[in-house]
């Protein structure tokens, strides 16, 4: 049984969207949802005029995996509860999950695809009132955007990552010809795809064990193969790689590392890339290295302060809304997903060792017959939010699930 209460059971966050703008940010040949047909989806993409090679729109990619799920149901495999799960207990060897319309399912094993949780909450923006978005990827995030464009007034995206370039996609499409204030603590945006040549290198190539080694190793194999090159050659080693490093080495990655390694590894269509350019250019995007102070409704809109990087004076600016595009939750004990908590306050599921995610183990398991999936199990293999890695996960723990309830 699949439980997902947000009336968008199969699509997610991410392939929710309607917005044609929104583009896969993974070449269509790279996206079959099935681990043991890597074409799956690039067929389809073909069979309808798609290029394998090009970036589908995400609302595309999110009516294939409908009609997959569509098909396991009438299949008879699978059945689909529209609620969400609020609790869930272990006792005499079953999972009872409690859900929010009241109603019980006892399973065999539980297996948690949750996905993203909603950003964390921002300081800055303790008393911003509504002005201040969120959750970008919520029906109050569609709102301000339609507000932005019908009424005007300026745009703060606090966040430069990939829930930025979406933000600044959806304002452009919806009409939106107000200035747009993306703002980071470094100002990295992310960087485009482009063809290149693969330099594949093989796991004992690559330094293990230290950030710094890494990441030297990273810097001359870019002068010599180009960086798109060096990067996506540690793909087949990610995992390796991040389990090589002990905590303090991971938090020195993420703390000095990441930034950079987010915008190079993950990055935008080039037709997306074009749209961020051209808005640059004509002055609507302004991209920025800095921080928010402090942000307070008046009558004008909202009042932000804010501190450019390495500025010694912090600046007032007035914006119609302010959005959270900071990101997934980077601490999972924040979460205020009912499910998670309960897991948590339990003690049937504990934190990683950064508290990105759930701690699981090899075969991705969280707990006695519980299982995690994807950005939950960040901890454990880093790399593990995008579907060319969640469909072998997904694969292998459902092979786990099958060996351990039938053995
Ligand atoms: C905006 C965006 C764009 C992305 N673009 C790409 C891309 O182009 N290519 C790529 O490879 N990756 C992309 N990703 C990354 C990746 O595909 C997603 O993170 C991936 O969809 C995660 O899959 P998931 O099934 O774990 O979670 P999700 O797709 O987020 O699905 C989780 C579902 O569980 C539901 N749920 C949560 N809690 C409960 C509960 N307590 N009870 C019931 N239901 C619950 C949620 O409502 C949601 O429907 C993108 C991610 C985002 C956020």
């Amino acid at each position: 049984m699949l439980i997902d209460g947000s009336g968008r059971a199969g699509k997610g966050v991410a392939y929710s969207t309607t917005e044609p703008a929104h583009l896969l940010n993974v070449r269509a040949e790279g996206m079959s949802a099935l681990a043991g047909e890597r074409d799956h989806f690039a067929r389809r993409f073909e069979a309808e005029g798609g290029d394998r090679r090009g970036f589908a729109q995400r609302r595309l990619f999110g009516r294939y995996l409908s009609e997959l799920l569509e098909d396991a149901v009438e299949s008879g495999r699978t059945r689909v509860e529209h609620a969400s799960a609020v609790g869930a207990v272990r006792a005499d060897g079953h999972w009872s999950i409690a859900l929010d319309n009241g109603r019980t399912v006892e399973a065999d094993a539980l297996a948690l695809a949750i996905g993203n949780q909603e950003p964390g909450s921002l300081r800055a923006f303790a008393d911003a009132g509504k002005r201040y978005v969120a959750n970008p990827w919520g029906d109050d995030a569609r709102a301000a955007v339609e507000d932005l464009a019908a009424n005007g007034g300026d745009a703060l995206l606090v966040g430069t990552g990939l829930t930025m370039v979406d933000l600044v996609l959806s304002l452009d499409a919806a009409g939106f010809r107000g200035s747009i204030l993306a703002l980071s603590r470094r100002g990295q945006a992310p960087r485009a795809h482009a063809d290149y040549d693969a330099a594949p290198v093989e796991a004992d190539q690559v330094p293990h064990g230290r950030v710094r080694n890494i990441w030297r190793w990273l810097r001359r194999r870019s002068t010599e193969v180009g960086w798109r090159a060096a990067v996506d050659s540690l793909r087949p080693h990610t995992h390796g790689l991040w389990q090589s490093l002990d905590d303090g080495e991971q938090q020195r990655f993420l703390r000095h590392a990441r930034p950079w390694w987010d915008v190079h590894r993950h990055r935008i269509a080039p037709e997306v890339a074009a749209t961020v350019a051209r808005m640059v250019g004509e002055g609507r995007l302004q991209i920025m290295a800095g921080r928010v102070v402090s942000a307070a409704e008046n009558a004008d809109g909202l009042e932000v302060e804010l501190r450019r990087r390495g500025a010694a004076q912090a600046e007032r600016r007035t914006f119609a809304y302010a959005i959270n595009c900071t990101g997934p939750l980077h601490n999972i004990e924040h979460t205020r997903d009912p499910l998670l908590r309960s897991l948590l306050d339990e003690g049937k599921a504990k934190p990683d060792q950064l508290a990105m995610g759930l701690d699981v183990d090899a075969a991705s398991r969280a707990g006695e017959r519980l299982w995690a999936l994807g950005p939950l199990t960040k901890g454990r293999y880093w790399e593990i939010i995008a579907v060319p890695d969640i469909r072998e996960q997904a694969a292998a723990v459902a092979d786990d699930i099958a060996r351990e309830l039938e053995g």
